[in-house]
C-alpha cells in the first residue's frame, strides 16, 4: 500500500463521512438518526460529517424496511462506496423488517441485501443508541481499513 493510500485511510479514520438512507421507514427512526446531528446530540464531535453522495461515504446508515422496490437501490447506493465501508442498521424495521415484516411488498432487514456490521435495535431506535452504533461502526472501519493496509 503506497503512502498516499496509508494517509487518505488515516484521514477517513479520523473523519468518516457518513451516508443515512431512508429505505422505507415510517420516519420515526430518521428524525432520531437526524436528531444525532443537531447541536444537542453532536455527532461531529467524532468528526463525523454527513453527506449526501455515497462516493464520499464511509459509513452508511439505514433506516426503515427493505421491499422489493427499494432493495435495488440500497444495492446500488452500497456498490457505489468506496472500500473500506461500514453498514449500520437502525430499529427494528432495519434488522428485521419490523412491524412491517409480514407485508408481501417487504424483503425484511438490510442484511437480506448488503452485509451489515452494527445493528442498533429499537422502535425508534434511540439517538444514544444510534451514536453508540456509531462508534462500535468507527472501530469496525479501522479494523477493515487496517486489514486493507495488510492484504496490500
Ligand atoms: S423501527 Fe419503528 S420507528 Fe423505526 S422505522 Fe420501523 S416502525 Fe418506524
Amino acid at each position: 500500500m503506497s503512502f498516499w493510500d496509508k494517509m487518505i485511510n488515516s484521514s477517513r479514520r479520523k473523519s468518516p463521512w457518513l451516508l443515512h438512507f431512508d429505505c422505507g421507514s415510517c420516519n420515526g427512526c430518521d428524525i432520531e438518526t437526524l436528531a444525532c446531528l443537531t447541536p444537542v446530540y453532536d455527532v461531529e464531535r467524532f468528526g463525523i460529517v454527513n453527506v449526501g453522495n455515497p462516493k464520499h461515504a464511509d459509513i452508511l446508515l439505514v433506516t426503515g424496511t427493505v421491499n422489493f422496490r427499494n432493495r435495488e437501490v440500497l444495492k446500488v447506493l452500497y456498490e457505489q462506496m468506496a472500500e473500506p465501508k461500514v453498514v449500520v442498521a437502525i430499529g427494528a424495521c432495519g434488522l428485521s423488517g419490523g412491524i412491517f415484516r409480514e407485508a408481501p411488498n417487504v424483503v425484511g432487514g438490510v442484511d437480506k441485501v448488503i452485509p451489515v456490521d452494527v445493528y442498533v435495535p429499537g422502535c425508534p431506535a434511540r439517538p444514544e443508541a444510534i451514536i453508540d452504533g456509531v462508534v462500535l461502526a468507527l472501530d469496525k472501519f479501522a479494523e477493515k481499513c487496517g486489514q486493507q493496509e495488510k492484504k496490500r
